[in-house]
């Protein structure tokens, strides 16, 4: 096949904790010298650029392909994944006294969530690394996501899951043909597997920020809603939080379409909230000052268990997002995100999955307090579909 480059601008990738540089070669995972993740840095410059040329992009992530890391367009695997749409919430806003309430309805992407921004980018970086074989620990729509991909990439697949997982999940990746094993327990038992299953073979571990590139990936998800909001940022975003990728990720891309002077100079950045679950708290009680850091946190399953990450790897980050933001973090209770779920579908057809119905649970929360003002532009990350979770759903709608 005929080698054509891409205009990638990715320089170089740097250690997120002590900020040593490395040279994007295959096979990166946490950096050698401090084991934490690792961030993609790329040349920042108007002149290599400029967001006038987005118009005649594609209507898919890859129109932000300059600051995406793959260097060869064979390697580009898609299914359409990102530019999903913003849409007003005029009736929810009007019940609760809002002016301006958006969700980004990242539903819409392939295999139903916003883990397919983060897996296409993660395995078209593992075909152009040539991985042959990849593997992930996953609460669910990751692993979906990553055994679409590798279908498409003609990589092997091995999933990793936690049993309680609904059976949509499951089926969806044997139907991609992955190797799917079931775990008792959640997503950090799952990790547990994964590196005793790695002892011996060799698969690409595509973990959670192990890698640097699903984070890259989520950061698109912050164009995307500076690009559709003509480049004026909402004063909130609220984000569900497992792993944080999607809010470390975002925050990173403000900051490189800052550099890349594409905002203009008053722009002021998001408060960042992270919501999570009750029974499954972990960055809300390091917030709030509970317990050190998550190291040691005990989880339980949740409805929403993308939220279900007990002791996520990128806190650091997450917690750095949230200072610098002027950001918070709460939990929502099972049954709060439930009648999320339900108010969302039922004044403005959406069904968006439990994370996306625990955000809608949370404004209110914030609302009530005072800590989100009438007046503000408060956005909801609405993560994913909520079709695959109609097994634990049915049955809960009000007649
Ligand atoms: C994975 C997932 C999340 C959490 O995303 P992180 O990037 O791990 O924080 C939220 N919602 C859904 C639907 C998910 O699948
Ligand atoms: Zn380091």
């Amino acid at each position: 096949m005929q080698t054509v480059t891409t205009s990638s601008l990715l320089h170089h990738l740097q250690c997120s904790h002590c900020g040593h540089s490395f040279d994007p070669l295959p096979g990166q995972t946490l950096s050698v010298c401090c084991q934490a993740p690792l961030l993609c840095c790329y040349d920042l410059d108007e002149h290599r650029f400029s967001k006038r040329e987005l118009s005649a992009g594609p209507q898919s992530l890859w129109r932000y392909e300059k600051l995406l890391p793959v260097f060869q367009e064979q390697n580009r695997i898609s299914l359409g994944e990102g530019w999903t749409p913003l849409l007003p919430l005029p009736r929810l806003a009007s019940d609760y006294g809002l002016q301006h309430l958006t969700l980004k309805d990242e539903g819409l992407n392939p295999t139903g969530s916003f883990k397919a921004r983060g897996l296409c980018l993660a395995i078209s970086k593992a075909k152009e690394n040539g991985e042959e074989a990849c593997i992930i620990p996953t609460a669910g729509n990751a692993g979906v996501a990553m055994a679409a991909y590798c279908a498409r990439a003609g990589l092997e697949a091995v999933v990793v899951m936690p049993r309680h997982t609904p059976d949509a999940f499951k089926e969806e990746c044997l139907a991609y043909h992955a190797r799917l094993i079931l775990v008792d327990g959640l997503i950090n038992d799952c990790a547990a597997k994964v590196q005793a299953l790695n002892q011996k073979s060799g698969y690409f571990d595509v973990s959670t920020l192990k890698e640097p590139y699903r984070l890259e990936g989520k950061k698109t998800m912050g164009y995307e809603i500076a690009e559709q909001l003509t480049w004026q940022l909402p004063d909130v975003i609220l984000y569900p939080t497992g792993g944080g990728t999607g809010l470390i990720g975002i925050w990173k891309a403000f900051h490189e379409m800052k550099a890349l002077g594409w905002l203009s100079e008053h722009q002021r950045f998001p408060r960042m909230v992270a919501v999570q679950a009750e029974n499954c708290r972990p960055v809300v009680d390091t917030f709030h000052g509970k317990q050190a850091n998550s190291k040691q946190y005990v989880g339980k399953p949740t409805l929403a268990n993308g939220l279900a990450v007990p002791r996520p790897i990128g806190e650091p980050l997450m917690l750095t997002v949230l200072r610098e933001s002027g950001g918070t973090a709460l939990a929502v209770s099972e049954d709060d995100m439930i009648e999320g779920v339900s108010e969302l579908s039922r004044r403005e057809g959406i069904f968006a999955a439990p994370e996306g119905g625990a955000l809608w649970a949370a404004t209110k929360q914030l609302l009530r307090q005072g800590w989100i003002r009438p007046a503000e532009q408060v956005l909801l990350l609405n993560t994913g579909s909520g079709q695959k979770y109609l097994d634990n759903l049915k049955g809960k709608w009000r007649s």
